[in-house]
């Protein structure tokens, strides 16, 4: 890569080679608050190391953040519990659906990763057993996502949005059941409800492009937010959340979404994927229509580009 990019070039010609695919893939209609998003959204941000963000297209609308979340709920939950995590959920990649439940029968209980459904349910459950044992946090887990998501974003308009959250929650009956299967095998503990409404509500936050690139920086910067100093997690913690990234962050379209862009990242049925490139920066990008998998499809061609464009990858 070059070493100062003509930046406002690189967003126009990710736009122009998105635009002709906007509207294409199906938006998640099975989160019914979700069905009526108009599929021709289109926003990206890349947030540099320098805090720079170069935005393009509808960048500062809100969408919901789904199993982004997963990301940072994994983030507090390895800060809390460290190696301990890895005692109730692998990370191995599942090559299956994210909703899937084939495969926690014959491994006990045990989900293959933190951001399938299933592990992000115990990676929640950890969280909201300790905060709900924690009186220095009354707002509990779902408040402590926020804290993170809103200091990092410099954001404090973040929140959940309740009407997609109880949508979730009406028609959650595969959760519920991954929740309680899991639970009959000692790997789900406590109170399921609770769990599963933390869970629900946190995919649910409403986050725009911006907000979300500008929130995950650290995670480009070995845990160290390059903006502020502000450290969030340790370097080695850091490396292995982009790790699981990497082999798992989109289910069963983890190594196509690897072989085309070559980088960390982790989608969300509300169609934002976001991406982060080690040294680099984070790029955010939404757009309603998904993929068999789950991943935004015009996303991932915007995403194509930019690393065509950038020259940006792990494997460089
Ligand atoms: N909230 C969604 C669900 O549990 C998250 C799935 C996703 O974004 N892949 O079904």
């Amino acid at each position: 890569m070059t070493d100062s990019p003509d930046w406002p070039n690189i967003m126009q010609a990710v736009h122009h080679s998105a635009k002709p695919h906007f509207g294409s893939g199906k938006v998640a209609d099975y989160i019914p608050a979700l069905a009526c998003i108009d599929p021709h959204k289109f926003g990206m941000t890349v947030a540099l190391g320098n805090g720079e963000m170069h935005c393009i297209g509808d960048t500062d609308e809100a969408f919901s953040m789904q199993s982004i979340s997963k990301i940072f709920t994994l983030a507090l939950a390895l800060q809390i519990y460290g190696d301990d995590l890895w005692k109730r959920v692998g990370r191995e990649p599942s090559g299956s659906a994210f909703n899937s439940i084939v495969q926690l029968e014959s491994e006990k209980g045990i989900p293959r990763n933190p951001l399938i459904n299933a592990g992000a349910i115990v990676t929640t459950n950890h969280l909201v057993q300790h905060y709900s044992e924690n009186s220095a946090h009354p707002q509990g887990a779902v408040g402590q996502l926020l804290a993170l998501l809103q200091d990092q974003a410099g954001d404090k308009s973040i929140a959940v949005d309740e009407a997609v959250a109880l949508s979730e929650s009406e028609t959650g009956s595969r959760n519920r059941s991954l929740a309680h299967f899991m639970s009959g095998f000692g790997v789900v503990q406590g109170d399921i409800e609770r769990t599963l409404s933390s869970y629900f509500r946190q995919c649910a936050v409403a986050i725009s492009c911006r907000q979300l690139a500008r929130a995950a920086l650290f995670l480009a910067f070995d845990g160290c937010d390059p903006v502020s100093g502000k450290r969030v997690l340790s370097s080695r913690r850091c490396r292995r959340i982009n790790a699981v990234m990497m082999m798992s962050g989109h289910y069963d379209n983890s190594g196509d979404f690897a072989y085309r862009i070559g980088l960390p990242g982790k989608s969300g049925v509300g169609g934002g994927i976001l991406v982060v490139a080690p040294g680099y920066g984070t790029v955010a990008t939404w757009s309603p229509g998904l993929n068999e998998a789950g991943t935004s499809m015009v996303g991932a061609i915007a995403l194509e580009e930019l690393v065509r464009k950038t020259g940006w990858s792990i494997f460089v």
